[in-house]
Order: C-alpha cells, then sequence, then structure tokens
C-alpha cells in the first residue's frame, strides 16, 4: 500500500497542470495515476493545438487570456523545449455570427485581449486562399497561435515529477473506497494507494470516476470530434493564421507543409477510444465546397478522432464536490483544454490548497447539484 496526501487520477492537461501547479506552490505529496501507458493518449494527444483566446462562453475568457500568456512566455524554469507559433487567428462570422463576434471582441479587449475587428478583403489580403470565402467580417487575434501540445504537456509533468510527485501509468483506478479515517482508498492494477485528497481529471472519464468514489454524476458529455490533415501543399504558407468559420462551423490551419481541417462535428459517445466516422470526410467536403471553396481541392492524407467533454453550459468543472469530502473535479474542458491548461491548473492548485471550502462559482460543481 502507497499514501499519498493528494492523488490525481488522469494525465491529460487537466491532471498534468494541476500537478504543475501545485509543485509549484510547494505541494510534493503527490501520485498521478494514468490508466493509459503513456500521457496524453486521449483527448490531450488528439487535439488541434491551437491557442485561442476569444471564445464565446464569457466565463471562460480570463481562462483563455491568462492560459495562452502563459504558453507565449513560459517561465524560466520550464524543463522542456516547446514551440509556441505566434501566427494569430482569424475567426470568420456571418450574419448572427458576426454580431456575436463584434460582441466577442468587445469583451476580449476589456479583458485586455488584442483583438482587431477587420473587413473581409483584410481578411483576403492576409489568407488569400479565402478570396472566394463568403463572410460578413472577421476578428483577428495577433497573439493567437498554435502550441507543441507534446513537449506542453510533457513539460509540466517533468516540472512535477522533478518536485516529488509519483507517476505511475498502466494504473487504471477502479476502485474508490472511504475509509474510517475520512480518506480514500484506491484500487489500482498496480496495488492500493490511499490519499485524503482525491483529484478527478479523468477527461470523459470523470463521470465514472466520480461516481466510484460516490458523487453525483454532472451534465458532462464526451463528444467526438474528427481532425484532418492533406499532404503537403506548394501554395500553403506556413505563416498563415488558423481560420475559423464559426457561423458554419469550419476551420484549418497550417500543418507542417499542408494543412490540418475540421468540420466542426459534435457527437456524443461514451468515453473510450471512438471509431472514426468515414462520413465525415464527406461533410468536411461539402463544408469546404460551399463556404471556404479555395481549398476544394485539398485531399486528405490522415484522420483521427478524440473526444471534447463539455459541461451543460458550456463551462469548466473546477472544483470541491459538494458531497463529498475530498473529492475534487478538474473536468469539462471542452475545446479549450490546451489553451486554458496553466489558468486551469493553477485555479485548481489554489482551491485545492485553500481547503474544502473554497469555490469560484462559475466553475462550481455544486452549480449543477441541488
Ligand atoms: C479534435 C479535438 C480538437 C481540439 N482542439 C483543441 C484546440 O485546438 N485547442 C484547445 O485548447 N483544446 C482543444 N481541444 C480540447 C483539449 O484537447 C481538451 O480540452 C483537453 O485535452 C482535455 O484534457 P483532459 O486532461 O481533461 O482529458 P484527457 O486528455 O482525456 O485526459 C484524461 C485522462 O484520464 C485518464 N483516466 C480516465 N479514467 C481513468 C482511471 N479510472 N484511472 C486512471 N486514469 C484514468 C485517461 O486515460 C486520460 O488520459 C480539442 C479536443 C479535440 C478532441
Amino acid at each position: 500500500m502507497i499514501a499519498s496526501e493528494y492523488v490525481i487520477i488522469g494525465a491529460g492537461f487537466a491532471g498534468a497542470a494541476t500537478a504543475y501547479h501545485l509543485a509549484r506552490r510547494g505541494v510534493t505529496d503527490i501520485i498521478l495515476l494514468e490508466q493509459e501507458a503513456i500521457p496524453g493518449f486521449h483527448s490531450s494527444g488528439r487535439n488541434a493545438a491551437m491557442v485561442r483566446q476569444c471564445v464565446s462562453e464569457p466565463a471562460l475568457f480570463s481562462l483563455t487570456r491568462d492560459g495562452a500568456a502563459f504558453l507565449r512566455n513560459l517561465p524560466a524554469d520550464w524543463p522542456e523545449p516547446v514551440q509556441f507559433k505566434q501566427i494569430g487567428s482569424l475567426l470568420l462570422g456571418s450574419g448572427e455570427g458576426w454580431q456575436k463576434l463584434q460582441i466577442d471582441a468587445a469583451r476580449g479587449r476589456s479583458l485586455g485581449v488584442d483583438v482587431e475587428l477587420w473587413t473581409p478583403s483584410q481578411a483576403r489580403q492576409h489568407v488569400p486562399v479565402l478570396d472566394d470565402a463568403e463572410f460578413d467580417g472577421a476578428l483577428w487575434c495577433a497573439t493567437d497561435g498554435v502550441i507543441d501540445i507534446h513537449g506542453l504537456l510533457s513539460g509540466y509533468l517533468k516540472y512535477a515529477g522533478a518536485h516529488g510527485a509519483r507517476m505511475f501509468f498502466g494504473a487504471e483506478v477502479g476502485a474508490i473506497e472511504r475509509r474510517a479515517d475520512g480518506g480514500f482508498e484506491l484500487r489500482t492494477d498496480g496495488g492500493i494507494i490511499t490519499a485524503r485528497t482525491v483529484i478527478d481529471a479523468g477527461g470523459a472519464w470523470a463521470n465514472p470516476v466520480a461516481a466510484m468514489a460516490g458523487a453525483v454524476a454532472l451534465p458532462l458529455k464526451p463528444c467526438r470530434r474528427h481532425l484532418f490533415t492533406s499532404p503537403p501543399l506548394s501554395w500553403v504558407d506556413a505563416q498563415w493564421p488558423w481560420v475559423w468559420d464559426v457561423t458554419h462551423d469550419v476551420y484549418f490551419r497550417p500543418e507542417g507543409e499542408g494543412l490540418l481541417l475540421c468540420a466542426c462535428d459534435q457527437e456524443e459517445l461514451p468515453p473510450g477510444d471512438p471509431p472514426v466516422d468515414p462520413t465525415i470526410r464527406e461533410r468536411l467536403a461539402e463544408k469546404i465546397q460551399r463556404y471556404m471553396p479555395g481549398l476544394s481541392d485539398v485531399s486528405i492524407h490522415k484522420y483521427w478522432a478524440g473526444l471534447r467533454t463539455l459541461a451543460s453550459d458550456g463551462r469548466f468543472v473546477i472544483g470541491w464536490d459538494p458531497r463529498i469530502h475530498g473529492f475534487f473535479w478538474v473536468a469539462g474542458l471542452g475545446g479549450h483544454g490546451v489553451t486554458t491548461s496553466s489558468a486551469v491548473g493553477a485555479l485548481a492548485a489554489d482551491l485545492i490548497t485553500a481547503g474544502s471550502g473554497q469555490q469560484v462559482d462559475a466553475f462550481s460543481p455544486a452549480r449543477f447539484v441541488t
């Protein structure tokens, strides 16, 4: 039996960034458990790696802003090389979508995010392949970009490991029981672990993990999304920003010498390794033909799927369970878990070290529990 003050379940961005920020606050008695043989096997290793500060949910804005600032300027003692390509981003909108983007831009500016509203011709000048695309306007954010997700995840884990956190891979938590002393006993493939605090960073499995500890399920839905990559394309400029048409839900960005593309599909599935659905490729081709015809000739070289776990109100779940003393959630990071990773880990670490009375209402699991 191994004893620890804190056990974190899950070595994706939620768990790794929480371990990192606990370690930065001098907390060293941490065990991190991951069911897979490697960290980042699920959502954290299968995403589009885009850093996006302007989002539609107002409560997330400070997390995207602070998370992006961290990624642009990693601390001096950061242990891993991580490339951040500050190529900027263009969010395209039409009709109501364009109205909404203008509101998001105003909110972004008020929070110190550097955004500009561009005309379609300004956007086309920057990314000529948009010449035939139809949209009413664009939101340009120069400080967005693309991050090396593997280096980033590895950096969080390396720092935590170098400051005392113990990590076990291939260690699935199969049962959690309450001990007579008020702590928890966790059964894993590798043996029993005891802890005073359990931190649920289980991604798509956040509810099944919570159920083991007796917590009520929260309205969290794992939803599949596919990403596609093209072969090298001579006309792609690696300095183009990532471009997202938020009205028609389709995006692309430079990837190597080609492009990465997404039709923004969203289908609820049980937690797991989601199978790919070949029909999404047709959906992508239709959207491109209609809304980004300049990309119509792009062929697809590879594609894969991952799960984004979304809370019903679009906000994250970061906080103490209102009923199960000592059980903490870091879940529901949806489509923003890379950008916000450091800000999420910092908030989680602040609340965990402050003790179980502390909550931030916007993210508290208590908002769902009556
Ligand atoms: C297609 C796609 C594109 C995306 N694009 C972006 C983007 O461009 N920018 C952005 O910011 N975000 C993006 N995201 C979102 C981002 O990837 C997620 O928000 C983030 O990775 C979630 O991290 P997580 O740690 O919560 O989950 P995960 O990475 O899934 O980690 C949870 C871990 O918990 C482990 N686990 C579960 N149950 C147990 C158990 N019982 N015992 C032990 N271990 C367990 C799992 O194995 C898993 O490794 C995208 C996501 C997808 C799917």
